[in-house]
């Protein structure tokens, strides 16, 4: 009976040991949300430059594709509690139905829904094509020639090579992306494309190591269900040095997150008619949702429809931004050069020197980065540089008033300004 005592009393004290960090970690999300919470608070107004921000989400999921449960009504609530202007959804695409034709598109609760396709998963070489011929709403000014093609990425985009994939998106007006960029091969013979993914949230996801996180979820999802995110991310440096690689020489290249939702890591537990006696969804699409936006700026004062969505998508006139860390929103990159006045995404003249601004709603750590290095940095509110060389000049923003390591990952990534 002592032996049985002390047995249990000594796994009661391995186990109290190996939970510790898991309790510490539980303090640290604590202190963090109380920084981000402060953070919020602090938020101020920036100068808008005449330009909405409208925060939204690329590279979403439902059960249409296969490999997510979320239904369509989810997509729409969840999109609605983060707060997104838009969505660009992109259905895998299946032998039966026509995906991009089933999954939403319009404007529905107030948000603004784009069809697109991804191509399958068992290509190593992702693509998001999205917008064109028969995208509701939009009009022939994005779409040449488009009549008469097929919806790019059809249900066959499992055998075709990237680039006829590419060219058949572009000629029916859409917009393409590569998705993943982790596995994608064809940097080197890849053309014609509009973009790419710098960040994808589910590729970050993998970082997870499962018995930690379960772990840390046993003690803080409770209270910090948002915030479990923080235990894995990692910044995407090998995407972002990649996308450097392409704006350097020459090619313009816009950077958007993929918020690859699907609203498919969870357990449950269903009786044989499929009705869930319990269920826990780790992913739901709110929290994919507000983890990372892309914010679009367009005209104020005008409408925002899938035109105008298209139309910022395709300038550049975007940024990514990590808003579950601290609200974005009001961010602005812009350039003059005493003639003309620029925005993220432009080119711009270097005439005799380009005065470069960044605006944005809380005090951070702005880095320049000019061709993929950086040139200097400043914490502020706002940044102004003078610059007299040509180059691709793009900035990153950190919160270092965040408990590390989050102070050290971007808050920001910008599109940039090609100063010619
Ligand atoms: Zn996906």
């Amino acid at each position: 009976m002592r032996r049985l005592l002390k047995v249990c009393a000594a796994l009661l004290v391995l186990f109290a040991l190996t939970q510790a960090p898991f309790v510490y970690r539980r303090r640290h999300l604590s202190r963090l949300d109380a920084a981000i919470r402060s953070l919020n608070a602090q938020r101020a107004a920036t100068d808008d430059a005449g330009l909405a921000d409208y925060p939204g989400a690329l590279h979403v999921h439902s059960s249409l594709g296969g490999h997510s449960t979320g239904t369509l009504a989810e997509v729409v609530a969840g999109a609605r509690a983060a707060h997104l202007a838009f969505v660009v959804m992109t259905e895998h695409p299946s032998a039966y139905t026509d995906t991009r034709a089933a999954t939403l598109s319009g404007t529905h609760d107030g948000v603004l829904f784009v069809p697109g396709t991804e191509s399958s998963e068992s290509e190593r070489d992702r693509l998001l094509a999205f917008g064109g011929s028969d995208t509701p709403g939009g009009s022939s000014s994005m779409q040449p020639a488009a009549q008469s093609q097929p919806a790019a990425l059809p249900a066959d985009a499992n055998a075709a090579p990237t680039q006829s994939l590419i060219d058949r998106a572009k000629a029916a007006g859409q917009l393409v992306f590569v998705a993943h960029p982790e596995t994608f091969e064809g940097w080197q013979t890849a053309r014609g494309f509009d973009g790419m993914e710098v960040y994808n949230l589910h590729a970050d996801a993998k970082n997870a190591r499962p018995l930690t996180l379960f772990f840390d979820g046993l003690w803080s999802y409770r209270s910090f269900p948002d915030l479990l995110w923080t235990r894995f991310h990692q910044t995407p440096t090998e995407n972002l040095r990649r996308w450097d690689e392409l704006t350097a020489v020459g090619r313009r290249v816009v950077a958007v997150a993929g918020n690859d939702a699907h609203a498919n890591v969870g357990v449950s537990l269903q009786d044989l008619t499929g009705r869930s006696i319990f269920q826990i969804k780790l992913d739901p699409y709110e929290r994919s949702f507000r983890v990372v936006r892309t914010h679009v700026l367009a005209p104020r004062g005008q409408a925002f429809d899938a035109d105008a969505l298209l139309a910022a998508l395709s300038a550049g006139h975007a940024y990514v931004a990590f808003d579950l860390l601290s609200d974005a929103t009001g961010f602005r990159f812009t350039a003059s050069n005493g003639a003309e006045q620029k925005i993220l995404g432009d080119e711009i003249a270097l005439v005799s020197g380009v005065r470069l601004r960044v605006a944005a709603p809380v005090e951070s750590r702005v880095v320049l980065v000019r061709d993929g290095r950086r040139v200097d940095e400043k914490v502020a509110r706002g940044a102004e540089w003078a610059v007299g060389e040509r180059g691709v000049y793009r900035v990153e923003c950190y919160l270092p008033q965040l408990p590390a390591p989050l102070g050290a990952t971007p808050w920001i990534i910008s599109n940039p300004i090609y100063v010619r």
